[in-house]
């Protein structure tokens, strides 16, 4: 029985050939020195940042370069797959404001034409590899079962020697065409292997991106490239899929460094160019006993990004921070760069670092500055946006409220030396809910008074100072010398120095009067620029609250 005739029986149905996909999904029409690659996530779990720093360099690449970045995923372990998995995976990418330009955008929405995207829809695709496979005797059908296997390996390991199916331990790989088709007809459940023709004591080099040359010996594992359900497993579907849609870069995870053997093997037997390989490190972080460690898909639910998003940190703010664990000379780059756009720098594989450490308060200090960078408008935008899936009291406030919520947000803003309290969105809330009226009477107030206390001193100074001097329409300095004369009015020195060399004379100074004007207002002892405040605020939100003390 010839191999074509084998073929025939396990794959009746096939009639394509890999010519005729390779016609349909042609090589991409890109200028030289573009870049195709893949964010290609298995949706066993929640996505955090260390799967973020490889899609976002992933993306970043073929972005400057004019290349295809695209969304694969990657189920064919169904065992490990968590419902909801996909979503969560195009919500983590969507909230880091990463884009892709083909791969699938929900659960039943794909765009691109070198779909479909989701391996297990492309099992049509696979069958006409493995029909070819066999046909052209890289691999075969292999009816071991699984406590044989384990006999095998007991076997290799009482006698010292390397454990595996090769050589003559790969026991099928011996039987006859006429055999195998007599299982097959039998309905025995096999999987498919690779032939493999490598030779253990050779040595395979490859230059990878990150980790520069790299020697292992050849592969000779005659592995299983297809599951007994017809699944097939990572390796085979890595050289299908990158091959069909034309990858040119595949970066992932360093656990993967060592099957680089097994896929030169593969590409080799198929006459396919091989795609440039990047294996990048653990993402780490320094856990609470200060031991530094891998961030777990289970325990560290923390570090998902979905958890970034929710607490409102900017995906741009999020991107700058992923540059700085990818790339080690981003940040002088970004000193001596402090206004282009992130897309100008100039990535190196050269410079991705072995192990980055996900350092919390960096990225807390990016953001801070991140913000503060925004003008009102962008602010406000941005504000709208992310309150609209997180915070739909604070969205229903700024939308209703536009022009108003913009002069908040402007407060110490668009300037040199800009505010820098918030450095995420939620803190916007948290720091600013006293500016507006809906939060403000629902909240409940503890009134931060310091030195002074008196309370009809308080009523006394606020009452005054509203009816007699304050005017909306004062400029600062004004302001400020009136608010010096109610200090002297009260008794307070209108000068900090002149109080502190004379403390005995007054009952304190403008500092504290200040201070009671702030704290009567807002509730707060500190607060950005009190003048700004109170002509945002207005007149009769000002009334209203000198009734309530
Ligand atoms: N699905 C694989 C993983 O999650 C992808 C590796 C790759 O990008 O090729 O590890």
């Amino acid at each position: 029985m010839t191999n074509k005739e084998l073929a025939e029986l396990m794959y009746p149905n096939v009639t394509m050939t890999i010519k005729d996909l390779e016609e349909k999904f042609p090589k991409r029409a890109l200028k030289e020195g573009a870049i195709v690659s893949r964010y290609a996530p298995s949706p066993t779990g929640f996505v955090h940042m260390g799967n973020m720093l490889s899609c976002f360099i992933e993306s970043f690449l073929p972005k400057q370069t004019g290349g295809v970045f695209f969304l694969r995923i990657e189920d064919t372990d169904q065992k490990r797959e968590v419902k909801g998995g996909i979503e969560n995976i195009i919500n983590s990418i969507n909230s880091l404001g990463i884009e892709y330009d083909e791969g699938v955008v929900s659960g039943d929405e794909q765009k691109g034409a070198y779909g479909p995207y989701i391996q297990s829809q492309r099992r049509e695709i696979y069958d006409v590899f493995a029909k070819y496979m066999i046909e052209n005797d890289i691999a075969y059908p292999c009816f071991c079962r699984e406590e044989e296997l384990e006999e095998t390996r007991k076997f290799q390991r009482n006698n010292k020697l390397r454990i595996g199916y090769y050589a003559k331990y790969a026991r099928c790989r011996f039987l006859k065409n006429e055999e195998r088709a007599e299982k097959i007809k039998q309905g025995l459940p096999y999987t498919i292997r690779l032939k493999s023709t490598g030779n253990f004591n050779h040595k395979v080099k490859f230059k990878d991106l990150v980790k520069g040359e790299v020697v292992f010996p050849e592969n000779d594992q005659d592995i299983v490239l297809i599951k007994s359900d017809g699944i097939p497993v990572y390796h085979f579907a890595h050289l299908v899929d990158d091959h069909l849609m034309h990858t040119t870069h595949v970066l992932r995870g360093e656990d993967w460094l060592s099957s680089v053997p097994i896929h030169i093997e593969l590409f080799k037997r198929f006459n396919f160019e091989q795609p440039k390989y990047a294996h990048l490190g653990l993402v780490m972080i320094v856990d609470e006993n200060g031991t530094k460690r891998k961030i777990s898909k289970r325990k560290d639910q923390d570090f998902t990004v979905l958890n970034y998003a929710k607490v409102g940190f900017p995906s741009g703010a999020l991107q700058e921070y992923l540059m700085t664990i990818a790339n080690t000379n981003f940040e002088g780059w970004r000193s001596a760069n402090p206004d282009k756009p992130l897309i100008d720098f100039p990535f190196s594989f050269s410079k991705v670092g072995s192990n980055p450490l996900f350092d919390y308060s960096k990225l807390v200090n990016i953001s801070k500055n991140y913000i503060s960078k925004m003008d009102k408008e962008t602010l406000y935008n941005e504000l709208v946006n992310w309150s609209s899936k997180y915070d739909l009291e604070l969205n229903d406030i700024l939308v209703n409220n536009k022009d108003y919520s913009l002069a908040v947000l402007n407060i110490e803003r668009e300037k040199k030396k800009p505010r820098k309290d918030y450095v995420t969105y939620s803190d916007i809330k948290k720091y600013s809910w006293y500016m507006f009226n809906d939060l403000f009477n629902k909240e409940k107030k503890e009134y931060e008074w310091q030195s002074v206390t008196d309370l009809d001193e308080i009523r006394n100074i606020v009452k005054t100072y509203f009816t007699k001097y304050y005017d909306i329409g004062d400029d600062h300095d004004t302001w400020f010398d009136k608010l010096k004369l109610l200090a002297k009015e009260f008794s307070y020195a209108e000068e900090v120095k002149d109080y502190k060399e004379n403390p005995s004379k007054y009952k304190g100074s403008i500092t504290d009067i200040a201070t009671i004007i702030r704290v009567a207002i807002t509730t707060k002892s500190q607060t950005p620029d009190l003048y700004e405040i109170l002509h945002i605020l207005g007149i009769d939100t000002i009334n209203e609250r000198i009734n309530l003390l």
